[in-house]
């Protein structure tokens, strides 16, 4: 089968490699229609991970189940998880799937995804064939509408979870002010889950144009920290009290509008914006290493540590949640949403390539040239 394998920094490439295949009897293996790559994988990309060259990328992945093993009961068109868990341990029992004990080979560590860095041996659905484990827990049946609105569905695997955990973590309430870093894909979500939960005005904070309109677009008043400063915008729009609540939706390779990179950037942002005893959510990635950060940032930072204004946090009485998404908690719900009309989180994709062009996808998303805002590619056609 064809994958798009990660070379080494900045290289991507789509090779023949074995076909994936049922290797325990509770997988599923799904042959993919529509793969997105997310701002995660462009860690990998840019080489600003553990991520191993040679493996397969890809944790956003909707398809159909070609083949099941012998203890699966299952279904037609599925959406996975990027998190891969079992269900039965003790964070899948507390819903923190995303923590996964058992998908996880490290016994010090936690969590499994396809195609990730430290988060197990999986390959990614940047390919042709997925094996899918646990598929009977692991993948979401979808409605009939399913092959046709695919571009909707197939968020559920990551972004628009992601962004409803941030919310969640945030403690976005109805009439609340809400304030997002970050006006990638993530960023977008996070607003979009913001307004479905009933927010009564999201500023979204970045500086880039052409996704800050996709923004405004959906209602949110943008903020280019090119030319504004993010805190003076929300006080002056709150009588001096701040933002309810915060998500920050970028992760460690935050950077000013030059380019200069500071992973403390969108934290203190955040803390600085949001009021006393308000709540942010970070599910933008920060990693306890990062082999690039030395020279982009300083030494500090390549080993994973974040200088933030804690004092002033903890002044505040602020609360901060961290991590990744526990994506099964929400995409159901998130689903019938969609089914429902009610949410068209596709609204995001601005481009859809064949999966032979994955290089060339790459190398526009990680440049963030204009208009490349998020791309799905489909391995069963061009584009
Ligand atoms: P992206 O790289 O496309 O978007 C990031 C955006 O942040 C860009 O538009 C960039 O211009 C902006 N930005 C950079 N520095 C900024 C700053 N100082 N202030 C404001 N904006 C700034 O990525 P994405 O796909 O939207 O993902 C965002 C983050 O979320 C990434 O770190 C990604 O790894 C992470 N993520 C986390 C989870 C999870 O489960 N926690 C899931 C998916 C993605
Ligand atoms: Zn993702």
């Amino acid at each position: 089968m064809k994958a798009a394998i990660y070379d080494g920094p900045r290289t991507v490439t789509v090779k023949d490699v074995p076909d994936a295949r049922i290797e325990h009897p509770c997988d599923i293996l799904v042959r993919i229609t529509t793969t997105n790559i997310c701002g995660s994988d462009l860690h990998m990309y840019e080489g600003r991970s553990s991520f191993e060259t040679g493996r397969t990328l890809g944790h956003e992945n909707l398809g159909q189940v070609v083949e099941v093993g012998p203890a699966v009961s299952k279904i037609a068109v599925d959406d996975m998880p990027f998190n891969i868990a079992c269900g039965f341990c003790k964070q899948c029992e507390r819903g923190l799937t995303s923590y996964c004990l058992t998908m996880q080979p490290k016994p010090a560590m936690a969590g499994a995804a396809y195609g990730f860095a430290g988060m197990g041996p999986y390959q990614g659905g940047q390919a042709e064939l997925l094996r899918v484990p646990y598929g009977d827990f692991n993948a979401l049946r979808l409605g009939e509408d399913a092959a046709e609105r695919q571009l909707d569905y197939v968020m559920l695997a990551d972004i628009f979870p992601t962004g409803y955990h941030a919310t969640e973590m945030a403690n976005v309430k109805p009439g609340d002010q809400t304030l997002v870093y970050g006006a990638g894909p993530v960023g977008l979500m996070a607003a979009y889950s913001a307004m479905i939960r009933g927010a009564g005005r999201v500023w979204v904070a970045d500086h880039r144009r052409d996704r800050l309109q996709v923004a405004e677009d959906l209602g949110a008043i943008a903020i280019n920290t090119a030319e504004q400063d993010v805190a003076e915008v929300v006080k002056d729009a709150t009588s001096g009290r701040s933002a309810d609540n915060g998500c920050e939706c970028v992760g460690y390779q935050a950077h000013d509008p030059q380019g200069q990179e500071d992973a403390s950037l969108t934290l203190n942002g955040l803390i600085e914006a949001v009021r006393f005893c308000g709540d942010i959510g970070v599910v933008g990635v920060f990693l306890p290493e990062d082999p690039g950060g030395g020279d982009a940032q300083g030494e500090l930072e390549a080993r994973g540590k974040v200088p933030i204004d804690f004092g002033m946090m903890w002044f505040k009485g602020q609360r901060m949640g961290t991590g990744q998404a526990p994506v099964k908690r929400y995409n159901r719900a998130l689903r019938d949403l969609i089914a429902a009309g009610r949410a068209e989180p596709s609204f995001v994709v601005s481009h859809e390539l064949g999966l032979d062009q994955a290089p060339e996808a790459y190398e526009h998303f990680d440049a963030r040239d204009e208009g490349w805002i998020k791309v799905a590619l489909h391995p069963d056609g061009d584009g």
